[in-house]
């Protein structure tokens, strides 16, 4: 059997994605900012794209900027969140341990640049709460930036109580959305959200386009300079066929959140009843307050990277956290964020399903996952000496 399991990476584009993008690879081929027909077809569809995108978040088509994807936004929204702030004088920003790399790593330029970065601690359940947000706004907080769902554990946070929160006290609020959007009801409005970023290749549209809606009345700074593309606010001829493809892809999404999550949601929590037979393991985040198709354990006495490599050979493509830091011997910081100590991070799985995996193929995953992890365990002497008393272990 073959089965991929590792939607969070990336996913499969849709029939309906991959058709709304032809025609544009080869027909209404035009560059958007040209005067003559050609252009001014592709330009319509430019139009018309942004529109679909605006409605499915809930805001206006003129607060919708097109990225390359997940990253640009959020360098972008966060960039520019700053430079605001420091025009008035203010220079905090708060965020979490746990936030993505392109988040996280844009904050490090920032504070190399003097700003100053509140981290919120995360629970051992994977959420972050309201209260705390509150709790962390000084009178120089510029901005306040939350991630929707994160990407390894698939927690989902409460956007709604921090967006009011931040309204009340008049700080910006952006969330990186690239793990919701699509998966989960999002409405800017109703959820004081400033600026939202999300990627078209996590909801099954192309990679390489994403978007970033702002509020209107905020002012964003480029990353890119050149023409007048995105209301001169992201130079470049407009990645026209990705953004067929994208508005396509979440209209598709959106328009059947409710039945894919109940669908993927039971898979899941089969997944989850299969792996926790499995001793000495735990299940990372929690376990009704996460995204649909997130499955993420750790076992004890196991390295994640012999366990992907296992699997892979029984056909099943997983991930041990996120794709972004594998290559990397150091544990995902997400882990150790929700405070898994270093002896057991090493050992984390994630499978992330989606609306196309079959209960056959979930059973078949925890059979796997069960072979792969005694195994491992029956060559490990860290093993070894956790079951003769000689370490203690971690989990119960
Ligand atoms: C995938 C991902 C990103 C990056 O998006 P790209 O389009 O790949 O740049 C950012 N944040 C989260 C939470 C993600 O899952």
């Amino acid at each position: 059997m073959n089965i991929y399991a590792d939607n969070a990476a990336t996913t499969k584009m849709s029939r309906t994605a991959v058709d709304a993008m032809l025609p544009y690879l080869d027909q209404i081929y035009g560059n958007p900012s040209s005067l003559h027909s050609v252009g001014q077809r592709a330009n319509e569809a430019l139009a018309s794209a942004r529109g679909r995108v605006a409605a499915c978040l809930g805001c206006d088509a003129g607060e919708i900027i097109f990225t390359s994807g997940g990253s640009e936004a959020d360098n972008q929204a966060i960039i520019s969140a700053a430079r605001i702030g420091e025009r008035k004088g203010k220079k905090h920003i708060i965020s979490t341990a746990f936030e993505h790399h392109a988040v996280l790593h844009t904050l490090n330029k920032l504070e190399k640049e003097g700003f100053e970065v509140t981290l919120l601690d995360v629970h051992e359940n994977g959420l972050v709460t309201a209260r705390q947000v509150e709790e962390a706004i000084r009178e120089d907080t510029c901005l306040v930036t939350v991630m929707y769902a994160n990407n390894e554990i698939g927690t989902i946070q409460p956007i709604g109580e921090i967006g009011a929160v931040c309204r009340a006290k008049g700080v910006l609020f952006h969330t990186d959305a690239v793990q919701a959007a699509g998966h989960l009801h999002i409405d800017v409005k109703e959820q004081n959200i400033d600026m939202l970023s999300l990627s078209a290749h996590k909801f099954h549209g192309p990679k390489g386009i994403g978007a970033l809606y702002v509020k209107k009345g905020i002012a964003l700074t480029n990353l890119i300079e050149g023409g007048a593309q995105e209301r001169g606010k992201r130079a470049g001829t407009e990645n026209i066929p990705a953004i067929m493809g994208m508005a396509a892809a979440l209209e598709e999404a959106c328009g059947s959140i409710d039945e894919n999550a109940a669908k993927v949601s039971a898979l899941r929590d089969r997944l989850i009843a299969g792996l926790s037979e499995i001793p000495h393991g735990v299940l990372n985040g929690d376990a009704v307050k996460r995204l649909p198709g997130n499955v993420n354990f750790c076992f004890e006495g196991i390295e994640g990277e012999s366990l992907l490599l296992l699997l892979d050979d029984k056909g099943v493509c997983a991930s041990s956290g996120s794709a972004c830091t594998s290559g990397s011997l150091d544990p995902s910081h997400v882990l150790l964020a929700i405070g898994r100590p270093h002896e057991i991070a090493h050992g984390s799985l994630r499978l992330t399903i989606s609306e196309e995996t079959t209960q056959e193929e979930v059973d078949y995953l925890i059979g796997a996952v069960k072979e792969v992890v005694s195994y491992l365990r029956g060559m490990s002497p860290v093993w070894r000496d956790l079951e003769s008393g000689k370490s203690k272990f971690v989990t119960a």
